[in-house]
């Protein structure tokens, strides 16, 4: 429950500290609780590594005040870590993949951040490279790199899954998320299978999406248009780490997109496609331990909404199916 708090010194410490809220569409028995995470000052769960491996790395002097934090991001770390420079005496440089959001760069622009645009058709693979050219030009800069940054699980491991288990007195039965750079579901899985060995952790990715194959299964690559998890690469994900993962479940785009319009209208949840891709999976999870499909510790299970749906209106989430733009 959010208390009324005493006046904070800074926007920083409105991080975190999220609801986390039952689903309404769950099984009575197996309920599923999903973090706000749109509730942070940068309005998505990004805000959480861009606080946490700044000031972690200004604590271990691999940055300083006044230096220059250069990440290639499509777009809510980006705001994340702006939110955290502005406080923190630091210049940000995002490089971005022109296909991305163009509100987030809106909103990382307004933050005070130099936004670099890279060619769509070079992916993230091409931001990446930018982003270290970028750092070579400049004195004083560093590339956190949240794809290989184990800053970036710790700050789930640190923040967000003590936050899900105590508001849940420790009874957690299976964790959901879907994976960008997995940072989120690594930091809850190690947290999660420290308490109980036997909790059942799940990764979430589009369709189209290639985490599947490292369980060996053979899955079809392709485009999608639910924005922040899933891989062409998955070698280049390197947070994520398979021991840690019992399942890896695809959704497909119509799906996702069904499900932020039901979230919407019947549970006032103004969420974006990966808390929808999240909320599909959990969902199924749930009635799967109800039905004693899935061994899990306890009859619960939790998961993130990423991100607001406003972010993403001119891609026309609300429209029809095939008006929503990837
Ligand atoms: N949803 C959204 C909207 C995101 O921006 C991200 C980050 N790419 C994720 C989900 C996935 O989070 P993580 O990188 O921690 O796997």
């Amino acid at each position: 429950m959010t208390t009324h708090r005493e006046p904070l010194a800074s926007v920083l410490e409105t991080i975190g500290e999220t609801p986390l809220v039952s689903l309404h569409a769950a099984p009575d028995d197996v309920p599923v609780y999903a973090k706000l995470e749109s509730f942070n000052p940068g309005a998505s769960i990004k805000d959480r590594i861009g606080k946490y491996m700044l000031e972690q790395m200004l604590a271990e002097g691999t940055l300083s005040p006044g230096g220059t934090v250069i990440e290639p991001t499509a777009g809510n770390t980006g705001i994340g870590i702006a939110v955290a420079a502005g406080r923190l005496d630091l210049e940000a440089v995002f490089v971005v993949p022109e296909r991305f959001s163009v509100e987030k760069q809106q909103l990382m622009r307004a933050l005070g951040a130099t936004v670099v645009n890279t060619p769509s058709e070079d992916g993230m693979g091409g931001a990446i490279d930018r982003a270290h050219e970028l750092a070579e030009e400049l004195d004083d800069a560093v590339v956190p790199q949240q794809f290989k940054n184990p800053l970036n699980v710790e700050a789930h491991y640190e923040t967000t899954a003590p936050e899900i288990y105590d508001a849940l007195d420790g009874e957690v039965g299976a964790l959901v998320a879907g994976c960008g750079t997995a940072g989120t579901l690594m930091g809850m899985a190690r947290y999660g299978r420290e308490l109980h060995a036997d909790t059942y952790v799940v990764a979430v990715e589009p369709e189209g999406s290639l985490y599947s194959t490292l369980q060996g299964r053979d899955v079809e690559e392709g485009e999608y248009k639910t924005e922040g998890i899933g891989t062409h690469d998955p070698a280049t994900n390197e947070l994520f780490d398979a021991d840690l993962v019992d399942d890896v479940v695809q959704v497909a785009d119509r799906d996702t997109h069904a499900e932020m319009q039901r979230l919407a209208r019947e549970e006032g949840q103004l969420v974006a496609s990966s808390a929808a891709a999240n909320s599909v999976v959990a969902q199924q999870v749930a009635w799967e331990i109800r039905d004693d499909e899935i061994d899990a510790p306890f009859d619960t299970v939790a998961t993130v909404f990423p991100d607001s749906s406003e972010r993403y209106l001119s891609k026309g989430v609300y429209d029809d199916y095939e008006q929503w733009e990837g």
